[in-house]
């Protein structure tokens, strides 16, 4: 029987980052991943890389006229999803290539195939079993079904088949209005798809703050976006022609589109993996229980990414990764403690880190809300749209910032000045000391 030091289990973020740090450091390491294909896992294959990819085309279209009144002679005739599916499935390649490069000069070995658990030191892989010292489950999530909307992958589709679609539909009904589904609605009504956004709860990005959230339902519904909170899907029809959904809200609403999307969120993915064998535990949403320090039940065995209940966001599967690394080798058993970006890539983006204002004021904290217009922005201006804005939430005694959610042009980017400072505990006289260079979106830190 083969025998690793550390075997990580799924090679998405999370898992192919441990990886490497674990062979830099000269451990001698198994990556186990479905097949070869599944390198990069969620994000590289259905996640990130193909929605933003997709939402970069979006973006182009809705900048044109913008910069046809600047003169450039742009005509823009349509999609061809042929061709768009054909450049990010070279874009993925060539960066599962890159993984595959940087996995085999840091000396790890890959096996491909489902792990399971044969006991609480041994994983079986096509019929051959591994004994390791440590291990990282990094099996990351799957589209949540729902029973009401189940998924047939022609009429009724979820994130895994959009990047399949041969054609734009002329209708789509989302149904889910989390940061995939609002992300999906700006793709498909950048291309004129008459769009149906479906929610349950009151605002849009129900994680978000309210008011990014109110900006943002301003926005999609200029957009034409029919926009439909505090509503369920109670029933769906399919037929040829496409799908009938009944949808409750304070009152019961018919409507037909060719295509629904099912965008009701994502479940933790520990299929196969029979966790029971190696004593892991899960709670009762399935998500592999860990301490502080990532380390499950069995304390050589620790879980990192979408499999546990933090974000579920690539990055927090990298930091993840880190940390569980970092408390293999050293021994020691340090926790994330790092303040976790969310970022939307909707149009306009928006981002957000640390303490909302709803959650401040629930806790009785004294804080000052700071907000600055991207109308006085001039770089936004430039860049064709000057909606939003920037919200900073900062401790009223002494200053110290706590939170910001953003909505506007580069709001994905500008966000990290602002976990820096979080993290830093910077206050906020010290930040907007900080020269920013002119003319640039980050400017708007600086009035707030
Ligand atoms: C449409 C969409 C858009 C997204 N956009 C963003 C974004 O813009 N930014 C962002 O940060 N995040 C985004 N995400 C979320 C992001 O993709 C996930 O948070 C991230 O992929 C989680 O990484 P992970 O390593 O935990 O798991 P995954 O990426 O899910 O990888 C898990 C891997 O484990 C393998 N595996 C599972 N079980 C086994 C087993 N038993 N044996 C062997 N291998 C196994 C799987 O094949 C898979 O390759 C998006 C997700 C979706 C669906």
């Amino acid at each position: 029987m083969k025998q690793y030091e550390v075997v990580v289990i799924g090679a998405g973020p999370g898992g192919y980052e441990a990886a490497l740090e674990l062979g830099k450091a000269g451990v001698k390491t198994l990556l186990v991943d479905r097949s070869k294909e599944h390198i990069g896992g969620t994000c590289l294959n259905e996640g990130c890389i193909p929605a933003k990819n997709y939402l970069e085309s979006a973006s182009f279209v809705s900048k044109a006229s913008y910069f046809k009144a600047c003169g450039v002679a742009v005509e823009i005739g349509g999609l061809d999803m042929d061709r768009l599916q054909a450049r990010t499935t070279s874009l993925k390649n060539e960066i599962r290539s890159g993984v595959v490069w940087m996995l085999e000069q840091s000396g790890v070995a890959s096996l491909f195939g489902t792990a399971r658990f044969l006991d609480a030191k041994t994983i079986e892989v096509a019929g051959e079993k591994i004994g390791f010292d440590k291990c990282i489950i990094a099996t990351g999530s799957q589209v949540r079904e729902v029973p009401v909307l189940p998924l047939d992958g022609t009429h009724i589709i979820s994130s895994r088949e959009v990047f399949k679609l041969e054609r734009l539909p002329a209708s789509i009904a989302i149904v889910g209005a989390g940061p995939i589904g609002c992300e999906f609605a700006t793709f498909f009504s950048a291309f004129d798809v008459e769009v149906t956004l479906i929610g349950r709860s009151a605002q849009l990005l129900p994680n978000e703050d309210e008011d990014v959230s109110k900006a943002l339902t301003r926005a999609f519904k200029k957009r034409s976006i029919n926009v439909m909170t505090s509503t369920a899907v109670q029933k769906a029809d399919v037929n040829e022609d496409g799908v009938g959904l009944l949808i409750e809200g304070e009152t019961q609403e018919s409507i037909r589109c060719e295509l629904v999307l099912c965008a009701t969120g994502r479940t933790p993915y520990t299929g196969g993996l029979h966790l029971k064998n190696a004593g892991v535990e899960q709670n009762e949403k399935g998500f592999i229980e860990v301490n502080a320090s990532l380390q499950t039940l069995q304390k050589h065995i620790y879980a990192i990414g979408d499999c546990i209940a933090t974000p579920a966001f690539a990055h927090t599967a990298y930091a993840e990764a880190r940390i569980a690394v970092h408390n293999i080798i050293s021994g020691e058993k340090i926790a994330n403690i790092h303040i976790t970006p969310s970022t939307i890539f909707t149009l306009p983006a928006m981002a957000s880190c640390g303490l909302k204002e709803k959650e401040a004021k629930e806790a009785g904290r004294a804080v000052e809300i700071k907000k600055a217009f991207f109308k006085v922005n001039t770089k936004a201006k430039i860049l064709g749209d000057d909606s939003g804005f920037a919200k900073m939430i900062v401790c009223a005694e002494s200053g110290v910032i706590l939170g910001a959610s953003i909505i506007g042009a580069e709001a994905t980017e500008i966000i990290h000045e602002l976990v820096l400072a979080i993290e830093q505990k910077l206050t906020e006289g010290e930040l907007k000391r900080m020269i920013h260079a002119h003319p640039t979106v980050s400017e708007i830190v600086s009035y707030l």
